[in-house]
């Protein structure tokens, strides 16, 4: 956790419009028939393991993996370090009403923390130019998806460039779980 802690903020002030990926086994599965999915993963600047499954095959398979990184528990990490840093997040994803109570959260477990922007998940093509000039607007380092995978993954991957966020990273169900 501490190394990729590092990385994201190494990444953030290198501006590289980066993506980090935390796969469960779930996700990795899906990727061994989900090619796009695939693909996606081995360009992410960091893939973390989201998951005791994850860490177990690393293991199985011989490469060294210290621990769990859960996608939940790195997005609480960046946020607490956040304002010592003064890092910009965005929070984007969830259904109406979940970003902006998980803000108010982030607001009162890390005093001083701006998140520069929310927007809920769910919506149409014709809708994402104008998702995309509000992300960019709000000028983030950091952009926490929750979109359910792989849709968080595509997303982001698709529009990497031109939202120019520093860091942007899937979190599934984070939004849901700090709204409580
Ligand atoms: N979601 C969304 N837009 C969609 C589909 C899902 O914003 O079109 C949200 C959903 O409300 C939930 C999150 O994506 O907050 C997915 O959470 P889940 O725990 O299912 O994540 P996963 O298991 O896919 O990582």
């Amino acid at each position: 956790m501490s190394q990729a802690v590092a990385q994201v903020q190494d990444y953030m002030d290198e501006k590289q419009n980066v993506l980090i990926a935390t796969a469960n086994a779930e996700m990795i599965m899906r990727a061994t028939h989900d090619k796009e999915l695939q693909d996606i993963l081995n360009d992410a600047a960091l893939v973390v393991p989201d998951g005791a499954g994850t860490v177990w095959a690393a293991h199985h398979l011989g490469h060294d993996m210290p621990e769990r990184v859960a996608g939940f528990d790195l997005a609480q990490e960046l946020m607490r370090i956040a304002p010592k840093k003064k890092r910009r997040v965005f929070f984007f994803g969830s259904a109406p009403g979940v970003a902006e109570k998980a803000k108010a959260k982030a607001e009162e477990l890390y005093p001083g923390i701006e998140i520069v922007g929310v927007r809920n998940g769910f919506f149409t093509e014709k809708d994402e130019s104008e998702i995309i000039a509000q992300i960019k607007e709000a000028k983030p380092d950091l952009l926490l998806a929750a979109l359910g995978v792989p849709k968080q993954e595509k997303w982001l991957y698709k529009h990497k460039e031109e939202l120019g966020v520093p860091v942007s990273i899937g979190v599934g169900g984070t939004l849901d779980v700090m709204a409580g």
